[in-house]
């Protein structure tokens, strides 16, 4: 062998050397983090608001929950806790606040009792669509402000899906004028129901379980629920058939909330997987309720009329929401900051809206 050839191979028989200790180390660093991951095996109990494995809202943290443990190669397991197991629908939020449980999934308006703002961070009557609410919480304000009053209870929200555009609810009878309702006995939470009361209505908040039977017995005369996916498998269109186009909920946000004090002892890559599944969620959540959405709604019982609330009705709505506004806002200052953040986005985003997706959908037709 030449001298040049003999040193042109020992250096490259060299460089390999370093290349593959090189490898080694990286690989053993690897493996070193896989285990260490492996070694801090974490297991949370998630609870939420919904029978098991109901459908979209239910089906999506359960596929949440699958995917943290993929993502994680095992070493973080979601435990997934149906109503009423491990604690009744309606008292998660208390329960992961004080730290019985480590997580839930549920809908933010339910606990406006707790803080009258957190009522916008679930959506507005005639307010921000799905798109527009994750987009305001992600870049106009509303995540930080969330979080900031969700960490008075020892908590750490994440949006955990959305439903899209709900309707306004099935009646008994047709609601052509304001008259129509005065008296009318309705399902109906949140802001919304607010709405409604000052229209006349007499709100009231059902469990899921309960709306079919004090529909059937008359002991309520009308209920709103989501949209015609959810709402046909209720069976509520056999004995109130008029069913209403939304206006409450435009775009109604869930919530992924841990434990504050848990959330923070998670390892930075549990938390970044966390917040990853739960955006991939939220996203397949959205897409879910359009599919079935619409698809239900071609499938519709013959015997359901769509009807559309009158200008007049809609007038008085914007109106009392008017009312409802200034009323929660003088009762709370959390509420009056949430709600200038929120407005602040509306007038930013409008106008961009408006001759956008507005302007879009104004040309499909
Ligand atoms: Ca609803």
């Amino acid at each position: 062998m030449k001298r040049r050839d003999f040193l042109t191979t020992t250096a490259i028989a060299t460089s390999g050397l370093a290349l593959s200790a090189c490898q080694r180390a990286e690989e053993k660093t690897a493996e070193g983090t896989a285990k260490k991951l492996q070694q801090k095996k974490v297991t949370l109990q998630l609870a939420t608001s919904w029978p098991a494995h109901f459908p979209i809202m239910g089906t999506g943290v359960d596929t949440f929950a699958k995917r943290c443990f993929e993502l994680s190669a095992g070493s973080l397991e979601i435990k997934i806790y149906p109503k009423n197991i491990l604690v009744p629908a309606l008292e998660v939020f208390d329960a992961t606040s004080a730290s019985q449980i480590d997580a839930f999934h549920s809908g933010v308006y339910y606990w406006k009792g707790k803080n009258p703002a957190f009522s916008i961070f679930g959506g507005m009557p005639l307010g921000l669509t799905s798109e527009e609410m994750i987009t305001w919480m992600k870049f106009g304000g509303g995540y930080a402000l969330w979080r900031e009053m969700y960490a008075k209870f020892n908590l750490y929200p994440l949006i955990g899906g959305t439903t899209g555009p709900q309707m306004g609810g099935w009646f008994k009878k047709e609601i052509r004028t304001l008259q129509d309702l005065q008296g009318i006995k309705m399902r109906m939470p949140g802001l919304g129901g607010e709405v409604m009361k000052k229209l006349g209505v007499n709100p009231v908040l059902l469990p899921a379980g309960e709306i079919y039977t004090a529909l059937e017995r008359g002991t309520i005369d009308a209920t709103e629920w989501v949209g015609p996916a959810l709402d046909t498998m209720m069976g509520f269109s056999k004995v109130a058939p008029y069913y209403y186009k939304g206006w409450h909920e435009p775009g109604s946000i869930l919530e992924l909330t841990f434990n504050k004090t848990r959330w923070e002892k998670l390892s930075k890559q549990h938390q970044a997987i966390i917040t990853s599944a739960s955006e991939e969620m939220t996203s397949t959540m959205l897409q879910e309720f359009r599919y079935k959405n619409a698809k239900a709604l071609q499938d519709l019982p013959k015997n359901v009329k769509i009807k559309t609330f009158s200008s007049e009705i809609m007038d008085a709505a914007k109106e009392a929401l008017e009312e409802v506004l200034v009323q929660e806002s003088q009762k709370s200052q959390d509420f009056t900051r949430a709600l200038q953040s929120y407005q602040a986005f509306i007038a930013l985003n409008t106008p961009w809206s408006d001759i956008s997706t507005k302007h879009f959908l104004n040309l499909r037709e």
